[in-house]
């Protein structure tokens, strides 16, 4: 600012005082910024694309919440950070809306930020409020994949990713897709599985989904996928899962297999494979 203020003067030779080389600084930086809304992967840099991690060390600003921040830590250098919590969404849509109109911003998101995460209310925010502001998004591993990736091959079919979270959708809205998904034979993937105030809404979705599946088709339990520290993951089955009922936490994703997903058990340990079908038409 100071420095913009004596060029002004020497320049122009025209005084201006303190408020006004503020407005100028601002004017001449509006529309220089850019809002990059970045899928910081499962939880480690190495999952990061390269891209992403690109963008993170090159930004003005990095708004995110602790969890993601935290997982990131290493990226942020010389940044601001602008941190928020939990349960903040828009809050935190908004300032980085804001910062985005005159700074590179990125507003970081764990996972994929399309798949439960920040690029939506990020979306909303600027459209809603009529800021123009450039916007662009990078995709980032989601757990589904980070914990498909744990287990073997679970998925490889068509597969749904269903979130129990029914603090934003009815829970009514999932049982219904439940029930649709498992009859339709979907693999389905399981987010936000559980928290403290939701504690049934796992048992009560294994519930519906035994209802219109074999009790014996493989699930895969991963907590903490292709994280550095905490991975652990269970294979079990459908009717046998919810022994495991007080091991799953907000930390966990679960993919329900199907009909014709099998375990394979070798030394290095299990492995779900779910057939793509090349077994009808190939020798191998
Ligand atoms: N945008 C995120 C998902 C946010 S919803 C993504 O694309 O992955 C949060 C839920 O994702 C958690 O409750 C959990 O079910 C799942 N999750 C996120 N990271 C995970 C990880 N490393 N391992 C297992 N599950 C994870």
């Amino acid at each position: 600012m100071e420095g913009l203020l004596l060029q002004l003067r020497n320049n122009d030779k025209k005084v201006v005082t303190e408020n006004e080389a503020e407005n100028i600084a601002n004017e001449k930086t509006k529309g220089k910024g850019k809002l990059y809304i970045v899928g910081i992967g499962p939880g480690s840099v190495e999952h990061l694309t390269v891209k992403a991690k690109d963008v993170i060390l090159n930004a003005d600003y990095v708004v995110g919440n602790d969890t993601y921040l935290d997982q990131i830590e290493s990226l942020l250098t010389n940044q601001e950070i602008y941190r928020s919590t939990m349960g903040k969404e828009v809050d935190r849509a908004k300032e980085a809306v804001r910062l985005a109109e005159n700074y590179v911003t990125v507003m970081v998101s764990g996972g994929d930020a399309n798949v439960y995460g920040m690029a939506g209310i990020v979306l909303e925010v600027a459209e809603k409020n009529e800021i123009s502001v450039e916007v662009e998004v990078l995709p980032g591993v989601t757990a589904m994949l980070a914990s498909a990736s744990v287990l073997g091959a679970p998925v490889v079919i068509d597969s749904a990713t269903i979130s129990l979270s029914d603090l934003l959708t009815p829970w009514e809205v999932i049982e219904k897709r439940l029930k649709l998904a498992t009859e339709a034979g979907f693999i389905i993937s399981l987010y936000n599985p559980k928290s403290r105030q939701r504690k049934s809404n796992f048992e009560n979705a294994i519930e519906i989904i035994k209802k219109y599946r074999d009790g014996s088709v493989p699930v895969g339990l991963v907590k903490n996928a292709l994280r550095p520290e905490g991975q652990e993951y269970i294979v079990t089955t459908l009717d046998e899962v919810l022994e495991y009922n007080d091991w799953v936490d907000m930390r966990t994703a679960i993919i329900i297999c199907s009909e014709d997903s099998r375990v394979w058990e070798s030394e290095f340990g299990s492995k779900i494979i779910t057939p793509r079908g090349y077994h009808k038409k190939y020798e191998y």
